[in-house]
């Protein structure tokens, strides 16, 4: 029996390029992981794979993520034997923090030391990719642009300090519904990781805020006005520029210390009951 950590990232930069002929969206992005996290527990059954959790909105089955990883890993390494997981949920379901990416690329790494199959991380990337546009960023962490449909990734390491306070307001969105209702206007021809890239490279905090964009934003308020309601009523309440994750409507705001971070955290806890205070990793 193992135990592996699968984290939530958020999107610092966010461009949608063009759509592409294969119906998918060409994006330049730069993710970023942060210390909230799913925990998932793992160990060798004689057969079959059995996938249980305590929470409620999610599938147990085939349409999990974290239950296609391991099909996909057993099948590759040629195991014939079985696997048990279970799934411990913290991160916000459908919410733009790639939270089911996640839990596959933590059920990729962690048959790979259950089984100890010798698999390289590159190699388990791979088998993500298969998975899920977000799942070979998830399988490394830490810091990366993607580009591609979010695949192909640029790794890089910063030493900037900061803390995300994440809100999940409670609002469904569909990221198929999202990426629809995209316009020419929400296009963008020049993407702005490599400055957000330079900005966290220097650990120049302020600099890092003012790139923070994300060109599905408009597409998600037009679609669903709450998320700019909520964006804009927290923003007026901590004045503070507040930021939307992936296709949302998950919102986020970034502090350059702890003890903002718990302030703001307090300040926000008073009317919304989804936040999450946590640290860029
Ligand atoms: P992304 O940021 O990559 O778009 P997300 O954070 O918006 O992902 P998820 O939490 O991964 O969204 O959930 C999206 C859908 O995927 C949900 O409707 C859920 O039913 C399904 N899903 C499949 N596997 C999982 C999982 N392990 N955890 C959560 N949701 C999952």
């Amino acid at each position: 029996m193992l135990v592996e950590r699968a984290y939530a990232k958020i999107n610092l930069t966010l461009d949608v390029l063009r759509k592409r002929p294969d119906g998918y969206h060409e994006v330049d992005m730069v993710m970023q992981t942060v210390d909230l996290s799913d925990l998932i527990w793992m160990d060798v059954k004689e057969s079959g794979i059995h996938l249980d959790s305590g929470a409620s909105n999610i599938p147990l089955d085939d349409r999990n993520l974290a239950y296609v990883a391991a099909q996909k890993f057993l099948q590759t390494a040629q195991i014939t034997s079985g696997v048990t997981i279970t799934l411990e949920k913290n991160i916000p379901v459908a919410a733009g923090l790639a939270g089911g990416s996640s839990d596959a690329a933590a059920v990729l790494r962690g048959l790979n030391r259950l089984f100890d199959t010798g698999y390289s991380v590159d190699k388990l990337a791979e088998m993500g990719a298969s998975i899920g546009s977000d799942v070979p960023f998830c399988v490394y962490g830490g810091s990366a642009v993607a580009k591609g449909r979010g695949e192909q990734l640029t790794r890089f390491r910063h030493n900037l300090k900061a803390w995300a306070i994440i809100v999940r307001p409670p609002i469904f969105v569909s990221t198929a519904d999202v990426y629809g209702a995209l316009t020419r206007d929400n296009m963008s021809e020049q993407p702005r990781s490599q400055q957000m890239v330079d900005a966290l490279l220097r650990c120049d905090f302020e600099q890092v805020v003012g790139l923070v964009t994300n060109g599905l934003r408009p597409a998600a308020e037009r679609l669903y006005p709450e998320v700019k309601e909520y964006a804009d009523r927290l923003s007026s309440t901590i004045g503070q520029p507040v930021h939307m994750s992936g296709s949302g409507p998950t919102l986020f705001i970034l502090t350059p210390t702890m003890r903002r971070a718990q302030r703001t955290y307090n300040a926000i806890r008073g009317f919304m009951k989804e936040v999450y205070l946590c640290r860029l990793i």
